[in-house]
Order: structure tokens, then C-alpha cells, then sequence
């Protein structure tokens, strides 16, 4: 008896910025057939980029067949990961809309206890001795994640909602038997609304030091609120980013590491520090979505030695934050891991892909049409037959960035 193996496919989708011209942001669609429901491919889709690439990923959704979501996974709150997905929950996954989607993992929206922006600025006047620096910043869009958890909640109902971490990983119920998932960060979830007050208050409370007011610490209810907030927003939204690993499994339920996928979202430094301390071997993998859009703070030598990559996805595009970051592209071609992306950011500097000799070597340029291919990075595997097929003779960026 031959049993069917499991064929998975994951598609780095091009996203869009807010003028629809390609951008940064991250949007990833995996299908793959699941060995006890072969009734249809099973997906997943992870982000949805800044809100016009909501077209982008019901058009993928749409060449592929899909009709049902069975999990969305919005890693955190900022606007290039969730505005997409907002925009496609309002659009197209309605019980009038062809689209249904089963499950979804998020940032968690709020918390009864959540420290209010007024609660915590009315306390103001009367704090002195917290040091700035003991404070970091952070201004998160977490009014559309609050808005994305409501409009998902019409429609994939909240008992299929889970915002999940590390912490609470054994809560998370089991939804696929064709891939396994590891919930690897946040370590623990912060309710954005905790996120925003706390983020606010920070500024407002930098503000009075700054100018000087008299400002007493008096009362210990308040000093504890305070800490509470300056140990929340110490880990920024990025390091709140959900994070997990794929591997799929072989007809008789064996994992299959050589076509596993890390999925970081826009996890910093300090959350890859809090998962390398934790369980190095946890991180292996041989495909790696690598952090932040490529930027210097998102990837460092020992995510690299902890997750030995063969291959490097990343989700770029024209942005003016300088991403992907020269320094990165160069670590991940000492480490020989081959490089993607999904788009050429021409405006950069370091890595100056828009120079005619650049563009001779990226897979992302179509040297006939000259101009930015804008299909997806596509990965497909057969776990039957153990054989990966990419979507391009030429997928990975030939450029030599060391010199
Ligand atoms: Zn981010
Ligand atoms: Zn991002």
C-alpha cells in the first residue's frame, strides 16, 4: 500500500505599500495537503502586508483555489504585517464573500486590567525618580490590530482565536497532521492595548523630565504601575512578533527537518536572545524568513549559528529605512546561505540593486521585460519524493556583497 506524501508550497507574496507600488512588508501563503482530510489543501496565511496587498493575496489565494483559510496568523501589530490582512477580513472573508477562514492567531488585543493612557498620565506630576533611561518607546499601530481582532472575531468567531507564546504553547490546540508547528516567541503576550498605554504614558512621562517638572514619587501604587509599563514596553512590537517553526511530516507522521521553515516575523535581538538562550536546537531550520525585512537589529551571527539556514527569504521592497541592511546580506552569504528577496529596494545605498551590474545578478529582474518580477518566491516540496522544486532556475541572488 502506498500511502500519499504531503506536498507543501510557500509563497513569499510581493506586497504592496500605500501607493501600490512594491513594498515592504511581510505576507506568506502555505498550502499543503493534510494526510487525514483529503478533502481539499489545507493554508495558512502568515500577514498581509500593508492594506493593498490584500488584492495581492486573494489573487494568490484565487490561482490556487483556495477558498478556506483554515489559520491566519498576524505575527504583530505593526501596519506592514496586519494592515494587509484587516483590509482582506474587510473585503473578501464575509458570510457573503467566497473566503472563510477557520482559525486565527494574533497580537492580543486587550486586557480587563490594561492601564488606561488617562489612568496612567493622571499620575504624572507626582514622579521623580525614574531614570529615562530605564524607559524604551514605542508607537505601535495597535488600533488596527484591536480593529483586525474584532472584524476576525464576526467572522472566525472568537473560540478560534488564540493569541499565542511560548508560555502558553500547550493551550494552543493541535489543527494540522500534515506539519508540525513549534511556538517558539513571544515568550509571553502583551496586550496591545497594555503595549499602546504603556508606550504613551513612557512618552508623556519622558516629556515632563525633560522639561524639568516636579515631578515626586510618592505613592507605591503608582511606582509599581510604572515598572509594570517600562517592563512591558521593554520589548518593543517587533519582539512581541509570534514566531514558530514548520516542519512537515512524511506519510507515517515523521518530521521532515530538511524542508523546515522559521517563520521570525520582525523579531530583534532580544527575542532571538530570550529563544537562543532557551533551546538553541529548537531553532534549526533549513528555511529561514529572515527577521525585520533584513535589518541589522534582526539578525545577528548567533541566530545564524542557532538556526544554520540553507536558505534566506526576505521580505523587502522600495522603503526608505534602508532594508534589506548591507551588513545582514553579507553575514548571510559568509554563512553561505543563499539569498531571496521578495523585492529590490533600488533606493538603497549599501545594497545598491538598482546599478545595471546588480540587476545582471538578481533573480528578482526580469532582464528581458527589464523591469522587477513581481510573482511570488515560491518553495515547493513532495515529501514523498524528498525533492524541492523552486520556482526559478535562478532563485537565489548571485551578487558577491563581500566586496
Ligand atoms: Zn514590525
Ligand atoms: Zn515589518
Amino acid at each position: 500500500m502506498t500511502e500519499a506524501g504531503v506536498r507543501v508550497k510557500v509563497a513569499f507574496l510581493v506586497t504592496r505599500d500605500g501607493k501600490g507600488g512594491i513594498g515592504i512588508g511581510d505576507c506568506i501563503v502555505i498550502t499543503f495537503d493534510d494526510k487525514d482530510d483529503a478533502s481539499r489543501r489545507k493554508c495558512i496565511v502568515i500577514d498581509g502586508g500593508y492594506s493593498k496587498t490584500a488584492k495581492v493575496l486573494k489573487s494568490y489565494l484565487d490561482g490556487e483555489n483556495i477558498t478556506t483559510i483554515d489559520l491566519v496568523v498576524a505575527t504583530h501589530v505593526d501596519d506592514d504585517h496586519i494592515n494587509g490582512l484587516k483590509a482582506f477580513f474587510a473585503d473578501y472573508v464575509d458570510e457573503n464573500e467566497p473566503i472563510k477562514v477557520l482559525n486565527y492567531w494574533g497580537p492580543e488585543p486587550k486586557r480587563p486590567d490594561a492601564i488606561t493612557i488617562s489612568e496612567f498620565i493622571a499620575f504624572l506630576p507626582d514622579v521623580n525618580d525614574l531614570e529615562v533611561k530605564e524607559l524604551s518607546f514605542i508607537s505601535q499601530s495597535v488600533d488596527s490590530n484591536e480593529e483586525l481582532w474584532e472584524s476576525a472575531k464576526k467572522t472566525v468567531g472568537e473560540a478560534h482565536m488564540w493569541h499565542p507564546s511560548f508560555e502558553g504553547r500547550d493551550s494552543l490546540p493541535t489543527l494540522f497532521s500534515g506539519i508540525k508547528i513549534d511556538i517558539l516567541g513571544p515568550d509571553k503576550q502583551v496586550p496591545s492595548l497594555e503595549l499602546k498605554s504603556a508606550g504613551a504614558a513612557t512618552r508623556a512621562l519622558e516629556k515632563a523630565l525633560l522639561s524639568d517638572a516636579q515631578i515626586d514619587l510618592r505613592d507605591a501604587g503608582l511606582k509599581n504601575m510604572i515598572l509594570k509599563a517600562a517592563n512591558e514596553i521593554d520589548r518593543t512590537a517587533n519582539n512581541q512578533s509570534i514566531v514558530f517553526r514548520l516542519t512537515p511530516r512524511d506519510a507515517a507522521g515523521g518530521e521532515i527537518p530538511s524542508f523546515s521553515f522559521l517563520f521570525a516575523g520582525d523579531a530583534e535581538v532580544e527575542s532571538w536572545t530570550t529563544m537562543i538562550e532557551r533551546d538553541k536546537g529548537s531553532l534549526k531550520a533549513e528555511h529561514l524568513k529572515v527577521s525585520h525585512h533584513g535589518s541589522a537589529t534582526g539578525t545577528h551571527e548567533e541566530v545564524l549559528t542557532a538556526v544554520k539556514p540553507q536558505y534566506g527569504i526576505i521580505c523587502a521592497g522600495e522603503n526608505k529605512h534602508g532594508l534589506p541592511d548591507g551588513g545582514v546580506f553579507k553575514l548571510l552569504q559568509e554563512k553561505g546561505v543563499k539569498i531571496i528577496c521578495t523585492g529590490r529596494n533600488p533606493k538603497e545605498k549599501i545594497i545598491p540593486c538598482a546599478k545595471p551590474k546588480y540587476q545582471a545578478k538578481c533573480p528578482r529582474w526580469d532582464k528581458v521585460k527589464c523591469r522587477e518580477i513581481k510573482d511570488p518566491v515560491v518553495f515547493e516540496f513532495d515529501t514523498d519524493l524528498l525533492l524541492a522544486a523552486l520556482s526559478s532556475p535562478q532563485l537565489f541572488c548571485e551578487n558577491d556583497w563581500q566586496s
